[in-house]
């Protein structure tokens, strides 16, 4: 699929004269070639992820690699720090029918409070199928080999996201650290994120809320969520209604977390986990899961309704 916001290629048209190039360039060089996606423009963002160039986001391929590295590119205009002992990326070894390494990607946003604060971890799966050969594509015959943008999985989450992070950037409104993560390896059993569960990273104690975005680019009528606690279930699900009322959004509770996914790994490691997402469709896992289809005005509302959420939860009395 052809996008406006190729990352990192810059294309010319082959007309323009060799001065105009030179302007171009010194212009790119002054604004910032980032500058030309407005942070966090989600559209722009879902059409980068899905550009041919990342190839579908096989976890273990180049095409991944690159989208990881367009990442960092996000986090660091974010202004967020490598959280990974200093490092953008944890490396995970993957298992079958994957082979080679995958990355996590994180970096945290630090809180006013000193760095005993809470931390808001805002989470999203950035792997997809590839071109549908090795992982479960849902494609019919002809469409095998072609590559999956995977525009709602999880493009859409993984841009909602970033929105949600910036929405909460002003240091004086928050108290609490923002911890922003992308997994590898979602599709093959969440193996990115078991790999992080399980190497019991420092600070995860104090993660007072995990919210994580899976496929929240399709929104219709609701918008359903997964809450993993039962500990003031009622509590914090009135919560829910009162923050999705003020801002237009009508919320579905499903009856409990879906296995076998990022979330639910999230919630196993103890962590009060918020999942969301707007539904299944029949272009999930096929190469017409394309960015054409998104609604993205209902993407920032669902940004508007997680960055409120995520304000008022480090009040210790929503806490579970
Ligand atoms: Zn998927």
């Amino acid at each position: 699929m052809e996008s406006r916001f190729k990352d990192p290629v810059i294309r010319f048209p082959a007309r323009r004269s060799k001065l105009r190039r030179v302007l171009f360039i010194l212009l790119l060089g002054l604004s910032g070639i980032e500058a030309r996606c407005q942070l966090f423009d989600l559209e722009c963002v879902v059409g980068d992820l899905c550009s041919e160039a990342h190839g579908g986001r096989l976890a273990g391929t180049d095409g991944e690699r690159t989208a990881a590295e367009y990442l960092v590119r996000q986090l660091k205009r974010l202004g967020g720090r490598p959280a990974f002992k200093g490092e953008w990326f944890q490396s995970v070894r993957l298992q079958e029918p994957l082979s080679g390494k995958g990355q996590n990607v994180a970096g945290l946003l630090p809180g006013s409070a000193g760095s005993e604060q809470p931390i808001i971890l805002l989470t999203a799966h950035y792997d997809h199928l590839g071109d549908g050969r090795l992982l479960r594509s849902s494609a019919g015959l002809g469409e095998i080999g072609q590559v999956h943008p995977g525009a709602d999985d999880n493009a859409s989450g993984v841009a909602v996201c970033l929105r949600t992070a910036e929405r909460l950037l002003s240091r004086e409104e928050r108290s609490f650290g923002v911890l922003v993560m992308f997994f590898t390896a979602e599709e093959a059993d969440s193996q990115g994120v078991r790999h992080f569960a399980q190497s019991s990273p420092p600070g995860l104690d104090r993660v007072v809320l995990a919210i994580n975005f899976d496929q929240v680019g399709r929104l219709e009528h609701e918008l359903f969520y997964e809450l993993s606690t039962v500990a003031e279930r009622d509590r914090l699900e009135l919560r829910l209604q009162e923050v999705g009322n003020a801002i237009g959004l009508a919320l579905k509770p499903l009856p409990r977390l879906s296995e076998r996914t990022d979330a639910s790994v999230l919630a196993a490691a103890g962590i009060t986990t918020l999942s969301l997402h707007t539904g299944g469709h029949e272009d999930i896992h096929r190469p017409t899961d394309t960015p054409d289809k998104l609604n993205y005005a209902g993407m920032e509302r669902i940004a508007a309704f997680a960055a409120s959420m995520a304000k008022r939860f480090p009040d210790p009395g929503d806490r579970p």
